[in-house]
């Protein structure tokens, strides 16, 4: 197999696109897809500071090394939700990478600030811990950029996840969820940041093949919680339609996307916001979501 673009030994086929890469030509073409978003979806300009979602997966570290790399100004952003020793390695991994470059990270530790982990936030609240976790991610990686002067928030989510995520709104016809799958959200409130995914163009062996490369020391386990979940299935079902016909989970999500536009022009107004009256974050309630659940989290110890 030979590399379509130089002719060199390919390493890798993309049978989406037809092609195959040595690791020079690979490297470039995962630079390239990432740096298409960031320009044709008008994510973040240079003179902007980006705030990076990490987990510790390989996802959320390649995308801060390729936009460090590219000469962004990042700031790393993890939550460390206390799930045992999976949350402790996930740690672990971004303050080794952080370290081994230079760059600057800031961690939220749900533990230090609750006295206690997802699993029993979420079991003290009754609720199912992937629930909880949206609220508090959301929360706090929107809260922190914004105190860290950051204007935007990038997460890691490739094809894979975004295709995953519409087959199940389509499933369940989500349309309210609809509107808010597109790869920038812009903010709509002076304290909320916009929120971007400049990996949506890339599929998730592709940035799994590009952090073997690059030798990025991720977390290769999945959240326990995970286990059992519905986002994996349909991950599982998609995989089975792009083995048999190359290309399924692009053409699903891109023609969304591009039915979306369409969508978004004669979509209602946003609703209002206002500021929660317990800790001043943008809500559309008199209280935040998160504020009602520490609030629950506290009558409960
Ligand atoms: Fe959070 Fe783990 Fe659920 Fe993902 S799988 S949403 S990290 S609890
Ligand atoms: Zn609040």
């Amino acid at each position: 197999m030979r590399c379509r673009k130089c002719s060199a030994k390919a390493i890798i086929r993309l049978p989406r696109h037809n092609t195959a890469f040595c690791p020079a030509c690979f490297s470039e073409y995962v630079t390239d897809q990432i740096e298409r978003a960031i320009k044709s979806d008008r994510m973040f300009g240079r003179d902007e500071g980006v705030a990076v979602a990490v987990s510790g997966g390989k996802d959320s570290l390649v995308l801060w090394e390729i936009l460090s790399r590219l000469g962004y100004r990042t700031l790393g952003l993890h939550i460390d939700l206390g799930i045992g020793e999976y949350s402790e390695r996930s740690r672990k991994k971004v303050e080794a990478f952080a370290a081994g470059r230079g760059l600057p990270f800031v961690v939220h530790s749900l533990r230090e600030e609750h006295g206690a982990g997802l699993s029993e936030i979420a079991e003290g609240l009754r609720r199912p811990p992937c629930s909880a976790c949206g609220v508090v991610k959301r929360y706090n990686m929107n809260a922190i950029a914004f105190q860290h002067g950051m204007p935007v928030v990038a997460t890691g989510h490739n094809l894979d996840d975004e295709a995953a995520r519409l087959l199940g709104n389509v499933l369940h016809w989500q349309e309210d969820y609809l509107d808010k799958q597109s790869p920038v959200l812009p903010n709509s409130h002076p304290k909320l940041v916009r929120k971007v995914k400049p990996l949506y163009r890339l599929a998730e062996r592709e940035i799994a093949a590009w952090a073997v490369l690059q030798k990025i020391d991720y977390i290769v386990d999945e959240c326990p919680n995970s286990q059992g979940s519905k986002m994996l299935l349909y991950k599982d079902a998609l995989n089975r339609l792009e083995a048999a016909s190359p290309g399924t989970k692009h053409q699903f999500y891109f023609q969304f996307l591009d039915r979306q536009k369409t969508r978004a022009q004669a979509a209602p107004a946003e609703p209002d916001l206002r500021e929660c009256a317990s800790c001043g974050q943008p809500s559309t309630a008199e209280v935040c979501g998160y504020c009602k659940l520490v609030g629950t989290l506290k009558v409960l110890q």
